[in-house]
């Protein structure tokens, strides 16, 4: 069966618009009964799902009022993004307070730059965050050590010259991705 005849939880066969939601800056964001997401003009929004199943739809649903539980604090500009993070949520069963988390997550993760490492002695490594980042002034050590690996944020204490003296900020994780997300709070 197509999308075009599927059926509604209202019992409707054609395309209809099941929600409509104000977002942030004003604009409208509208759920429709074949799964995909639209402005007010009918427009289907860019990272709207364009099901074309049923199980598809039924995913799509499930996403889609997500996005309608959360749209209205985010700008029309943040809706690709909500999007992905419903769809990502969705899967996993989670709810709207996910989506959120999710969304920031992401969000301040690809705001981190990509780490560039420095050898040092002892078989650890460092990545001094970017001068001109609002991260700067942080560093991060990988103790390097097999087996328990840790990352420890560590924080520009003196600059003489060119010595710079890091601090550990208290901050410790065993993975580049939760050290990521660490920062990711912090941009
Ligand atoms: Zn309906």
């Amino acid at each position: 069966m197509d999308a075009s005849t599927s059926t509604c939880t209202c019992g409707s066969t054609e395309p209809h618009r099941v929600a409509r939601r104000t977002l942030a800056d004003g604009k409208r964001l509208e759920l429709w009964s074949d799964g995909t997401m639209c402005t007010a003009f009918g427009f289907i929004v860019r990272g709207s799902p364009r099901p074309r199943t049923e199980d598809g739809i039924r995913a799509a649903m499930d996403a889609g009022w997500l996005v309608m539980g959360e749209c209205e604090i985010f700008d029309f500009d943040d809706i690709e993004e909500l999007i992905a993070a419903a769809r990502w949520t969705a899967t996993r069963n989670g709810t709207t307070g996910d989506v959120r988390d999710r969304f920031w997550s992401q969000r301040g993760a690809n705001k981190v730059p990509k780490p560039v490492w420095s050898l040092a002695s002892g078989g650890e490594r460092w990545w001094v965050l970017p001068r001109l980042s609002v991260l700067r002034g942080l560093a991060v050590l990988d103790t390097g050590m097999a087996g328990r690996r840790r990352f420890r944020v560590m924080t520009r204490v003196a600059a003489l010259g060119e010595d710079v003296t890091f601090a550990a900020t208290g901050f410790e994780f065993a993975s580049l991705r939760e050290v990521t997300l660490h920062l990711a709070e912090n941009v």
